[in-house]
């Protein structure tokens, strides 16, 4: 393939509208219907599960099949506690990030619809600045401009509802995506992305193809648990995030040397498979795509692990698009990244075989 400019508007239009849309764990179902109107015209069919993951699949007849998977849901919080006036604390709903939150304006998800609200926080002034009290779980709290209880109820607000943060995509300086849930929206936009290029191009893939967007990843790879019992997969291709450690406070001897604009990352874990990975490095050393490595011990905390230690084992490997911040609102990857990641998936898919087992005893 080459390497002209593989995202069109209409990728572009997409990944804005998805990214846009609230996905909270639990809750996915509008983004995957959004996902799955857009993948449409390039798979022949799909499946979907009860918990709301979505698998649109080429070749559903083909014997061998090959998973390509990102995940749908994002962190969020829950209404924990509404105290008598009207001030509600939150639990969390996936790693959120209690630091971050003071300030922030708020979406909390209600059957009447999103009610508005805001993380307060108390004034410089009034804070003792002696003992500067941190942000923490316990003492974050929204106020939704309700004057008690009673009308925080009225407004359709309760325990469990699930709350968001409503900051949009933006493009900083040309190629820098910026956005919450970039984790891991982008990964089901990379793979529907690599959906449409393998339509375009007509290829004539010669096993099951199963792109699939997983729910409840955040909460500990539940979605990817259940669907890899129902595909029963020869093969897992996941797509994730990972930390950029070059911006400040980050500890390169403990996080590793990974960041932005260099490439997609490739894993070395117990629950990768050494052979499935060495065929990923060597596409994309043959295609001269930029890649890094990160080392993850015991497990990658992706859905790699639910891929690789089910069914008997699945052979599993690990492509990740670089981030800058984490589970802030703030999510920052780079073009040229999300668009190698891509190419990468892409031409690993054109060198696998229906039956390889990647055994390492053949
Ligand atoms: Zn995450």
């Amino acid at each position: 393939m080459a390497k002209k400019a593989l995202l069109n508007k209409k990728s572009m239009t997409f990944l804005e509208k998805y990214l846009n849309n609230a996905s909270p764990t639990g809750y996915e179902w509008e983004g995957q219907k959004l996902w799955m109107n857009y993948l449409k015209p390039y798979v022949d069919t799909f499946i979907t599960d009860t918990y709301g993951t979505a698998v649109g699949i080429i070749n559903p007849k083909a014997p061998y099949k090959v998973v390509i998977e990102g995940h749908s849901d994002e962190i969020s919080w829950y209404v924990n506690y509404i105290t008598d006036n009207g001030l509600i604390y939150v639990i969390r709903n996936g790693g959120s990030d209690h630091q971050i939150a003071p300030s922030k304006c708020v979406n909390i998800h209600t059957k009447k619809g999103i009610v508005k609200g805001v993380f307060g926080w108390p004034a410089i002034h009034t804070r003792k600045s002696e003992k500067e009290e941190a942000p923490k779980l316990d003492n974050i709290f929204i106020d939704i401009g309700a004057k008690d209880k009673d009308e925080v109820e009225k407004m359709g607000v309760h325990v469990g509802c699930v709350i968001t943060y409503p900051d949009e995509f933006h493009i900083m300086n040309k190629d820098k995506f910026v956005c919450r849930a970039i984790d891991n929206r982008a990964g089901g936009f990379m793979i529907a992305e690599v959906a449409r290029l393998l339509h375009e191009n007509k290829v004539d893939l010669p096993f099951g193809l199963y792109i699939t967007n997983s729910v409840q990843e955040e909460i500990g790879l539940r979605g990817a648990q259940m669907i890899t019992e129902t595909i029963k997969p020869n093969v897992a291709i996941v797509t994730d995030v990972c930390h950029d450690t070059t911006t400040p406070m980050i500890e390169k001897k403990k996080q590793g040397h990974t960041e932005i604009g260099k490439g997609p990352v490739i894993s070395y874990a117990p629950a990768v498979q050494n052979r499935l990975r060495e065929l990923i490095i060597g596409t994309a050393e043959e295609k001269r795509i930029p890649f890094q490595r990160m080392a993850s011990s015991r497990f990658t905390g992706t859905d790699t692990d639910a891929f690789a230690y089910s069914n008997g084992g699945v052979p599993s490997a690990l492509i990740s698009l670089p981030l800058r911040y984490m589970h802030t609102t703030v999510e920052m990857v780079h073009k040229n990244d999300v668009e190698n990641v891509i190419r990468l998936i892409y031409e690993t898919l054109l060198k696998i075989k229906p039956g390889d087992t990647f055994s390492y005893f053949d």
